[in-house]
This record gives structure tokens, sequence and C-alpha cells, in this order.
């Protein structure tokens, strides 16, 4: 056997290795686990959802499964951080006694006891429901410094929270109407 004959088998043997190869490795991509469907894990407002496994108790879903759930406006403020029109919301001059509840997951945020008319056109309230209810982080955008605030079980995002509310807390957190939902009491 000539050493070019040796040469080309070689070079014909590790081409089909490589091909073997990539296509065990998109084979094995292919059937890595999925995240279970949403139908199998349901979330009612007001009912303990069942998060995923790994998840640590929170809820984790694709952009395409929350934008299904929510609609459009609903996506674009809680899952893309954007903002209602002030005086536009369904809840910004709602007096009624009730829970104000995340409007991704379910979970109760906010007491009607503790909402106030801040005059912004957003529902603001001066504490939440308990403290653990919601996350916050410090938002960098648009040149200011604010202090956003999540649903700390789905990440939603609800608004922002700032200091220059009234007592007891001295805190303003001023919500997004779509962000919530609304269990009267
Ligand atoms: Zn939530």
């Amino acid at each position: 056997m000539s050493t070019r004959m040796l040469i080309v088998i070689l070079a014909v043997l590790s081409v089909t290795a490589a091909a073997v190869w990539m296509i065990s490795a998109r084979r094995s991509v292919a059937a890595a686990p999925q995240n279970p469907p949403v139908e199998n894990h349901p979330v009612a407002p007001g009912q303990p959802a069942v998060a995923p496994a790994g998840t640590n108790g929170k809820i984790v879903k694709t952009d395409a499964e929350w934008l299904e759930q929510l609609g459009p406006e609903a996506f674009r403020v809680a899952r893309q951080k954007g903002t209602e029109r002030a005086y536009t919301g369904k809840y910004w001059d709602n007096h009624e006694e009730g829970v104000y509840t995340c409007i991704g997951c379910g979970l109760e945020l906010f007491d009607s006891g503790t909402k106030f008319d801040s005059g912004t056109g957003w529902p603001s309230f001066y504490a939440p429901i308990r403290a653990e209810a919601v996350a916050t982080v410090t938002d960098g955008a648009w040149g200011m410094t604010r202090v956003e605030v999540l649903c700390s079980r789905c990440d939603s995002h609800l608004g922002h929270v700032f200091d220059d509310g009234p007592k007891p807390t001295g805190q303003r957190y001023c919500m997004n109407s779509v962000s919530l939902g609304f269990e009267k009491r």
C-alpha cells in the first residue's frame, strides 16, 4: 500500500468519524429533557403554583409561553420591564377593598389597606403584603437609578419603589395595573 493511499484512507476515516460525532451530538441535544408543558402545572390566580423541579420555587416559562398567557400589553410591561401610560390602567383609581395579585403567577402582592392616592396615575402602595412577596433590583436604565420591584415568585416586573411615600413606611410602591390582578374582598 502506498503512503498516498494510506493518507487518503486516514482522511476518509477521520471525516467519517467527525460526521458520526456531529450527528450523535445533535441527537443528544434533541433528546435533552424539555421543560414540561405548561398544562402540567397550571397556575390559577391565587392558587399556589407548582414550580418545575430545580427552580427553587420560582416559576420559569419561556417568552413564548408568557406572551400566550399574558397577551401583548401585559407581556411588554411584566416581562420586558415596560411601563403602562399613567392614568390608563385598571387600578390607579380603584378604591375597592381586596388583594392585588401578580398577573404572572397569582401570588398575593399588595393589600388595598396600604394603597394610597399618589397622584401619579399608577396604583401606589406604601408596603407589600409581605416583605418576601416582592424582590427589588437597582435599575440604572435611562441614566436614573431606580429600584425596580419584581414578583418574588415569577420575576414579573411590577414597577418601582421610591422613598417619598406616606407614613408609616415612607415608601411608594409605584406599580403598573397591567402587572396586577385584583381579588375583591
Ligand atoms: Zn408572579
